[in-house]
């Protein structure tokens, strides 16, 4: 049926009926896309219609030959008039229907045929009567552009072919297509595989191509810092060997960057361009090719030789957008950083571009050869690329139920090791021994003790040194003059921080717990300042804190003021002189004393108070107050003190309707002094040595957060206690002087709480905190603070802090070592149908090209967090894995398992601070060098194992290629072997990582 000429002159045609059947048959053919169509002049059409079917071949309707004469703009260029409309203008017909009518008509002279393509739009097929039409030209000569026409169902690598033909341009020069609509935006064509109209490319759009300039920039977005700059034009330095700008904080970054940028078969691949043709536009996982791109334009950089150091921001950037946890300027993990980029680089280069669902299959007891390959192919189905060919391996995880003993068995891709370091089981502690000898120094001892002991075996350790039996001691974390906590014996010793100041004190007698017969006491310094604190409403003195506070043993029947105040004397003889004789006057009422008989009226922010205006409490009175304290138990924050302080308050108010009163009985009674006292008593009681009615609300700067609850809680109890206090005494007794007074305090030093008056002596509950009060004259008189603040080291403390040493080896060793999950972990056990703590055991299967170690060195566990400095000895040359692997090498074509160090990622520092550097070995010639941010200088090999290796990269050695170039001779004339300069971006420096949370 085909026509048997398709162009040049008319054959004989058909009777005219058979004409128009195989004519008007052709046209009922179904659109395909990639077919060629015709346009064909409707009026031609029609005429050629009427004459078919008027049956004569000599009807004077013949059309003649095909004439599109009027669909053309003009008959020079032949451009297709814009707006036509099909059925009206123009009919389409197929290709085999247009060369039927060509032969039997013929076109007339000149007339190019009108094919058109059928392209496959969104929802609809259709002949494309209008190609796009596009200017294209260079970026470095916008003015010199070509028109060419494209189909939308074209690739935008079309357009990349036509302007690198039309320009001339290097196959191998690496290129990128930008559109532009106006003159002010263009928008890159990242994705040739795109067509032009998913690109949205429309007529009259340019598409503009740039070339990658030599020093790995692009034109277009070449950083401005690095213009004019003479130096960073001419440098040749060797490839690759070139520094990293920091952008505050970003050493991390810089870390990680080196130490894959010295991965030969990574590097290469980028160099060599293989990326661009397989960048994923698609994957939902990845970022769109950008990651990758952001990546291969700082290796391109870096292996320009043109540059001391690159700036990698648009990189940064990039990995920001994707990771948001990057986005800042805060240090992070060089290992979380590394993870990420593997992943990002992977997915954004990832062959498989649907992935299909995979449900994994448990080994089942099949042999394990079967079931790794099995898994080993599911894994490439879904993942494909450079990072799976370079990085990737296999590890055997196999868990064993302990209830019923399933065992189940899968494999695991890896693409880095995480080993563990050996944690050393003990533990080195640095304490401040106080001894019970008032002219003993502390004493600073360095113990040894288990990691994970109690402050019982702190003090067993203590003992051995001391020959004070552990139950005689007190161990307690002091921090800004108080004791930021007071420990039980049986606390863990995980609670206590290696930077924490901890003081042990020698007791008289007995343990830690308050006895009947002892009380512990807490004993605080304070410096009242020389002004009155008004503001405040209660007309007190503003005290601050001193000195070391003191936990000292206390006869309970030595807990009146007078008693305290000659224990202390004793006890602070060191540092505190004794006053004269002479000095020691009988003194009158002194102002001081008016003042706080003021301040005790002056307590005001309780309703109750003019109560307190009469010359002492009636029965009556009390009987109010112990009813206000009653409701107050029912509301209000304020009162909501603990129960036992509550009972005690009760005593010392001796209210006998007091539910509570039975139980309170044994602790009121322990209680010194309390029980034989009362309000009547404080009402015409001696005023002994110190004894002054306590101020509230005293000022201190430290208060923290937590404590503030509890401050209220102590405002309550002092403003109780203050209310007992008769208003308007006398102070007609004469009294002595004294060097300072006591009062009780609460766990801050700050606000008193309630004490009891009668006859001067405490009464405490729990921890009872007192402290010592000196006038700032008194203090400076007889207070020696130079002395105070004297200690000993004893000569454990010369004994060197050993650092402990361990191979790789066993680190690989503990990584295949059979763990226990823990609580927070579980496992699922298929066959108990239930959660388990199963036993777990890793297993290297098989090892990829480049193999990355990550040596664990921060430890967090639920109870401590901690960066381990242990040395670990790791091999530069010939690691031998064969020894760990549980596929056994069947044939000579497996790969060896003898890997060679390539790159180290270091950090120094501790856990919230810290720097990151690396080391790495040019793959081009061979040499060791030692980055740090921008600086880049010579390494030797016996430099590169510390106790700060953090990430090891080691390449396979079959994979190994020599040197290519000689090594490089360092220059004598360079000091310390300083191949780089500073960076010219003024941001730069190792000075700017300090101090940020790694959290
Ligand atoms: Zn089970």
């Amino acid at each position: 049926m085909a026509a048997n000429c398709s162009t040049g002159s008319a054959t004989e045609p058909p009777g005219l009926e058979t004409q128009w059947r195989e004519i008007d048959n052709l046209n009922q053919q179904q659109l395909r896309a990639g077919d060629s169509w015709y346009l064909l002049d409707k009026r031609w059409f029609d005429q050629w219609k009427e004459y078919v079917h008027t049956g004569d071949q000599n009807s004077s309707s013949y059309p003649g030959k095909i004439d599109n004469t009027e669909l053309f703009e003009d008959l020079d260029s032949y451009h297709l008039k814009e707006r036509l409309s099909e059925n009206e203008d123009f009919i389409l017909v197929p290709s085999e229907a247009w060369h039927k009518l060509l032969s039997w008509y013929d076109l007339m002279d000149d007339q190019p045929p009108l094919e058109r393509k059928v392209v496959d739009l969104p929802s609809t097929v259709k002949v494309e009567v209008y190609p796009v039409e596009i200017y294209l030209c260079l970026s470095s000569n916008l003015e010199s552009t070509v028109t060419a026409r494209f189909s939308r169902a074209d690739k935008i690598h079309a357009i990349h072919q036509k302007i690198r033909q039309h320009f001339n341009v290097s196959e191998t020069a690496e290129s990128r297509l930008w559109m532009r609509s106006t003159d002010t935006s263009s928008e890159r064509l990242r994705n040739l595989n795109m067509t032009v109209l998913d690109a949205c490319l429309i007529s009259g759009m340019t598409v503009i191509m740039e070339i990658r300039n030599a020093d790995g920039t692009w034109p277009t977005s070449r950083p401005q810092i690095m213009r004019n700059t003479a130096d960073e034009d001419s440098y040749r330095g060797p490839p690759g060997v070139c520094g990293l700008t920091n952008l505050g904080n970003t050493c991390f970054m810089n870390s990680a960057l080196q130490c894959l940028s010295n991965t030969p078969p990574l590097t290469e691949y980028f160099l060599m361009n293989l990326y661009l043709e397989e960048l994923n536009f698609t994957n939902p996982l990845g970022m769109k090719g950008e990651i990758a791109e952001a990546y291969a334009d700082v290796i391109k950089q870096m292996w320009s030789g043109r540059h001391y150091s690159v700036v990698p921001r648009v990189f940064k950037t990039k990995v920001g957008h994707f990771a948001s946890q990057f986005l800042g300027y805060q240090q992070h993990d060089s290992q979380e950083l590394l993870s990420f980029l593997l992943d990002g680089l992977h997915e954004d280069l990832n062959r498989v571009k649907k992935k299909e669902y995979i449900e994994l299959k448990d080994a089942d007891g099949r042999p394990d050869q079967e079931v790794a390959e099995e898994a080993w192919r599911n894994h490439l189905r879904r993942n494909d690329s450079v990072i799976v060919d370079t990085f990737h391996g296999l590890f055997k995880s196999t868990l064993v139920c302990p209830e019923c003993n399933k065992v189940s068995v899968t494999f695991d891709p890896f693409c880095y090791l995480s080993v563990p370091l050996p944690v050393s089981k003990e533990r080195v502690m640095e304490v401040f021994y106080v001894s019970l000898d008032p002219m003993a120094k502390p004493t600073q001892y360095r113990l040894i003790v288990p990691k994970a002991g109690r402050v019982i075996d702190l003090c067993t350790a203590l003992s051995q040194a001391t020959d004070v039996p552990p139950s005689q001691m007190a161990v307690a974390d002091v921090f800004n003059h108080r004791f930021y906590r007071i420990y039980q014996v049986d606390e863990s010793l995980s609670c206590i921080l290696d930077r924490d100041d901890i003081f042990v004190y020698q007791l008289n007698s007995g343990c830690m717990d308050q006895t009947d017969e002892e009380v512990i006491l807490a004993v605080y310094m304070r410096e009242r300042s020389h002004y009155r604190d008004y503001g405040s409403g209660s007309n007190s003195y503003s005290t601050s804190l001193f000195g070391h506070p003191l936990l000292m043993s206390v006869p309970r029947t030595q807990c009146t003021r007078e008693d305290l105040y000659q224990l202390l004397l004793k006890r602070l003889a060191r540092y505190v002189r004794p006053l004269d004789p002479s000095e020691e006057v009988e003194e009158e009422e002194d102002e001081d004393e008016e003042l706080y008989k003021a301040q005790t009226n002056g307590v005001s922010d309780d309703e109750g108070d003019e109560d307190s205006e009469e010359a002492g409490p009636s029965k009556k009175e009390e009987e109010t107050q112990q009813s206000n304290q009653a409701d107050g138990q029912n509301n209000g924050p304020l009162e909501a003190s603990p129960s036992s302080e509550r009972e005690e308050r009760a005593e010392e108010g001796e209210s006998s309707s007091e539910p509570d009163r039975g139980s309170s009985t044994e602790e009121g009674q322990s209680a010194c002094g309390s029980t034989d006292t009362n309000s009547q008593d404080a009402t015409d009681g001696d005023q002994s040595a110190g004894a002054e009615p306590s101020g509230k609300e005293e000022e201190d700067d430290d208060e923290e957060e937590e404590e503030e609850e509890e401050d209220g809680e102590e405002a309550a109890t002092c403003a109780q206690a203050n209310k007992r206090v008769p208003g308007r005494r006398h102070y007609t007794e004469r009294r002595k002087k004294a060097l300072f007074t006591i009062q009780a305090v609460n766990s801050n030093g700050t606000t008193e709480r309630g004490m009891a008056e009668a006859g001067g002596s405490f009464s405490f509950s729990s921890q009872p905190y007192i402290a010592i009060d000196w006038d700032p004259d008194m203090k400076k008189k007889y207070y020696n603070e130079n002395e105070a603040e004297k200690y000993i080291k004893h000569q454990s403390m010369d004994v060197p802090h050993q650092q402990t040493t361990v191979q790789l080896q066993e680190c690989i060793e503990l990584f295949t070592t059979v763990e226990t999950l823990e609580e927070e972990n579980p496992w699922y056990c298929p066959t108990c149908k239930r959660h388990q703590l199963a036993t777990k055991k890793l297993d290297l299967w098989s090892l990829p090209e480049v193999l990355i170690i990550h040596l664990k060195r921060f430890s967090y566990t639920k109870y401590s967090r901690e960066k381990l400095d242990t040395i670990v000895e790791f091999p530069l040359r010939d690691l031998d894995f064969s020894g760990f692997l549980l596929k056994k090498t069947t044939n000579s074509t497996e790969p060896p398992s003898r890997y060679d160090l390539i790159a180290v990622s270091n950090h120094y520092g501790g856990l919230r601070d810290g720097h990151y550097t690396s080391y790495a070995q040019n793959k081009d010639n061979g040499q060791w060098y030692y980055f740090d941010d921008s600086k880049v200088t010579y390494a030797r090999e016996e430099q590169i194992v510390t106790s700060a290796a953090y990430l090891l990269f080691y390449q396979r050695q079959d994979k190994i290629r020599q040197p290519t170039v000689p090594p490089p001779v360092p220059s004598s004339t360079q000091p310390e072997n300083h191949i780089t300069s500073q960076t010219h971006d003024g941001v730069d420096g190792a000075s700017s990582c300090v101090s940020m949370e790694t959290d």
